[in-house]
């Protein structure tokens, strides 16, 4: 299938006290035409930064520092004002896990929905207030509540009043950074199915952006694993469910997911912390907390396997036998 969004061999910088820090290190990955990918990994892994360099909304000085961001073949860091302007929202919108109080406070949600619609497309108000309340009950908001204040919504509403907006100019990429993070279960939970929904009815792509593995393989079907600024694996959901051998950090991830046990709920995390991007160790940035690091780990670092179905940076792994452990 086609791919709508092809990020190659991308690094961000950001200044620091000593020098430049690459938050994202040389990642490659596709995004096909209606394709569902989840992005997994710990909090400061460089997560939100790939998010924020594939829509050039890079702040405080961060900056590319090698690659390129193409959306249906034309690179992004090339585009001028004017494509760049129908680039966001038309082509890619953006749904943070905060963007429901980065509502207008003293704006009403109809006014906030026109304003996105009119600034990218010559449509009159009228035009604009309907398709405000069709979105709206898109995501099952009352189509009334175009005339209420973001105070007036709840949190849950308020998030998806953020996703109509991102859907306002049908876009065909959209970046969910934890979209629901902040939102009770319950909530979450009914959000992401209305996400599901509307995804198999516009067609359009999601990179979806988790710190939780468990919901992120209920939603996609492919998934690629950060780890201090690089991508150690990408994997179809069914490659990962089905073999045995992961990428340890990704095995980590598996097992911190809370599981529901007979008598407990047991939840096993990973050991160690997350390194800091200034100070990363030599060879393989996880080997201080890998269980199965092996004397090259400390030195040299791991090249990227690539076979069908699957991507993996690890020692471990070899093309032939994929996997070798012990
Ligand atoms: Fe562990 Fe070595 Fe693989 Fe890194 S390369 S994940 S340290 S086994
Ligand atoms: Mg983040």
């Amino acid at each position: 299938s086609q791919s709508v969004l092809e990020i190659d061999n991308l690094s961000v910088a950001y200044p620091s006290s000593q020098g430049d820090v690459l938050a994202v290190q040389d990642i490659s990955l596709r995004l096909n035409k209606g394709e569902m990918v989840g992005l997994v990994g710990e909090s400061g892994s460089g997560k939100s930064t790939l998010a924020f360099a594939i829509m050039r909304l890079l702040k405080n000085g961060a900056h590319v520092a090698g690659g390129q961001v193409r959306v249906n073949g034309m690179d992004i860091y090339q585009m001028d004002d004017e494509q760049l302007r129908r680039f966001r929202w038309k082509t890619i919108a953006m749904v943070f896990q905060s963007a429901m109080n980065a509502l207008n406070p003293v704006l009403t949600i109809g006014e906030q929905i026109v304003d996105t619609i009119t600034s990218h497309e010559s449509v009159s108000h009228k035009e604009a207030f309907d398709r405000g309340q069709e979105l709206l009950k898109m995501v099952r908001i009352d189509p009334l509540r175009m005339r209420s204040y973001p105070h007036e919504l709840s949190g849950g509403m308020r998030q998806r009043v953020v996703i109509a907006i991102a859907l306002a100019l049908n876009p065909q990429v959209l970046i969910m950074d934890e979209p629901t993070t902040a939102l009770d279960v319950v909530v979450q939970k009914t959000i992401l199915d209305q996400i599901m929904e509307l995804k198999e009815r516009l067609g359009f792509s999601v990179l979806f952006i988790s710190h939780d593995f468990s919901l992120v393989m209920e939603m996609v079907s492919r998934i690629c694993v950060m780890y201090a600024g690089r991508l150690v694996e990408i994997a179809d959901k069914n490659t990962l469910i089905t073999r045995d051998h992961h990428h340890p950090y990704t095995q980590g991830l598996m097992r911190a997911v809370p599981r529901l046990t007979a008598e407990d709920i047991e939840i096993l995390g990973i050991p160690g912390n997350p390194h800091d991007l200034r100070n990363l160790p030599a060879g393989c940035a996880y080997h201080p907390r890998c269980e199965f690091a092996k004397p090259i780990c400390r030195v040299e670092r791991p090249r990227t396997i690539v076979t069908p179905h699957h991507v993996v940076e690890c020692h471990l792994f070899d093309e032939n036998s994929e996997v070798e452990h012990g």
